[in-house]
């Protein structure tokens, strides 16, 4: 459920009042439902590279409403920027200061998407200066969109790959998720593709047809969520939690009309045990999901062995031991996906955290060294890194303290668990191929930290 603060303000007198107090002004998201449009009005793609050309054709056969140059006072449901052969920074002011003439024109929940290249994989200074800012411009841009509008990039690296298009098809996947109300809580934020592996699915709705997934953590919170949305995706879904958890496991297992496996992820065994489990009662296994996860906050000059030494094992310890069983099985070479749950503290940091820190700083570390290893047979792995949402852990914050957290990102709210859900639906789908090593925050753009 959306706040209590945002329904408020999201409408009516109580808009006009926040409005003249000068109090933050969130929206109710565009979130995703089966069957909505992906966008919802006109979609303006600015630029005048052959990539925007191919990119223009490719969105008007999805039956999209395609502009190529603004018309006065229109609505637009989104503007893509296509930067893919910007050269030197003097390049950005044309295409740029052309998009930004339409921002006035952008709906509610609209959508500001750039593509370009990598700064990596830029043949000389200039072309790289060029390509890092738009890093500078999409992030500050992000902070200046309101009513629910968000700005997202999808960058090609031409490292490995260097037929990268802008009509690739992990770099039309990314597309598709950040005009959706799928990507509602992701802001300001950079998907990169480094190959053109991956296929858009047949149907829109239906993803993850024919998949066998295994979330771990899926009792309650974001793990139930997740486990929801793969299964509204198509999925066939096993959902793992400790044996204390038992009874919020089978109802979710119900609901998903899945199968539950009771387990402590930290066990020895437990790679083994999801993999028997899942080929046992599904006949394979495609995608694990990582999100089990502990926090035991202390300051570190308080900190206890107990409380450093559980949090390392069920959050990273585990997760890479039970990868090294999914790498050496037999059962997870069919283009398999791995998406772990990291965390903004793993990256920015947080007070009383630095054990959940080193944990989730080292899920970031263990899933960009783990992409090479997922190489060889098509598979890839991502982290998705959630910023404040709304749970019960977060529920259970002191009052002023939550409501700061809850306000400090570009959207001025909480994330919900459908919002984490989504973008690890995203990362295991066949669309996301191209897509490994990858961290996404899901965080409205966080305001505070790195
Ligand atoms: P939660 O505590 O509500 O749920 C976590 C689930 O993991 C529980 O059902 C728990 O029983 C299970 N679990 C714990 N240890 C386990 C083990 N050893 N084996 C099997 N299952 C185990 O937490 P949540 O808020 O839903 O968080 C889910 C993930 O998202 C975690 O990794 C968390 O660190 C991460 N995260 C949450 C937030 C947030 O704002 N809630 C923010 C950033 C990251």
């Amino acid at each position: 459920m959306t706040d209590k603060y945002t329904q408020l303000v999201s409408r009516g007198l109580g808009k006009d009042v926040a409005k003249r107090l000068g109090l933050p002004q969130p929206v109710v998201l565009r979130r995703h439902q089966p069957g909505a449009p992906l966008v919802t009005g006109p979609v303006l793609v600015s630029g005048d590279s052959a990539g925007a050309d191919d990119l223009a054709t490719t969105m008007l056969g999805w039956g999209l409403d395609v502009r190529r140059n603004a018309l006065p006072k229109e609505k637009l449901g989104a503007i893509v920027l296509v930067l893919d052969a910007v050269q030197h920074p003097e390049d950005l002011s044309k295409p740029v200061l052309t998009a930004g003439a339409s921002l006035r024109d952008l709906a509610p929940n609209g959508r500001v998407i750039t593509i370009s290249r990598t700064p990596q994989s830029a043949g000389n200074p200039a072309s790289a200066a060029a390509r890092q800012g738009i890093d500078g411009l999409l992030r500050s841009l992000a902070k200046e969109l309101r009513a629910g509008a968000t700005a997202n990039g999808i960058l090609l690296d031409e490292h490995l790959d260097e037929h990268l298009a802008t009509t690739s098809p992990s770099a039309l996947g990314a597309l598709r998720f950040f005009l959706s109300g799928r990507s509602a809580y992701v802001d300001g934020q950079f998907l990169t593709v480094r190959s053109s592996l991956g296929s858009l699915p047949n149907d829109a709705d239906k993803p993850l047809a024919g998949k066998v997934a295994v979330v771990t953590g899926a009792a309650r919170g974001i793990g139930a969520a997740i486990a929801r949305t793969l299964h509204r995706d198509g999925a066939k879904v096993v959902v793992v939690d400790i044996p204390a958890a038992g009874e919020h496991l089978a109802a979710v297992a119900n609901e998903v009309r899945g199968t539950a496996l009771q387990l402590d992820i930290s066990r020895e065994d437990a790679g083994h045990r999801i993999i028997e489990h899942a080929v046992e009662r599904h006949g394979r296994l495609d995608i694990v999901v990582h999100n089990a996860g502990i926090t035991r906050d202390r300051l570190l000059a308080n900190m206890d062995e107990g409380r450093w030494k559980s949090v390392i094992a069920v959050n990273i310890a585990a997760q890479l031991r039970i990868n090294e069983a999914l790498l050496a099985s037999g059962h997870f070479k069919d283009s398999p996906r791995i998406v772990s749950v990291a965390s903004t503290s793993g990256i920015a940091g947080n007070r009383g955290q630095t054990n959940y820190g080193a944990s989730k700083g080292g899920v970031i570390g263990m899933v960009r060294s783990t992409a090479a290893l997922m190489e060889p047979f098509g598979g890839t792995i991502n982290a998705v890194a959630p910023g404040f949402i709304e749970t019960e852990m977060t529920a259970k914050m002191p009052f002023a303290i939550r409501e700061a957290a809850r306000r400090l990102n570009s959207l001025k709210q909480g994330g919900q668990p459908q919002d984490v859900a989504e973008a690890i639906a995203f990362l295991a789908s066949d669309a996301s191929g191209g897509i490994s090593g990858e961290v996404l925050r899901v965080c409205g753009q966080q305001l505070v930290g790195a």
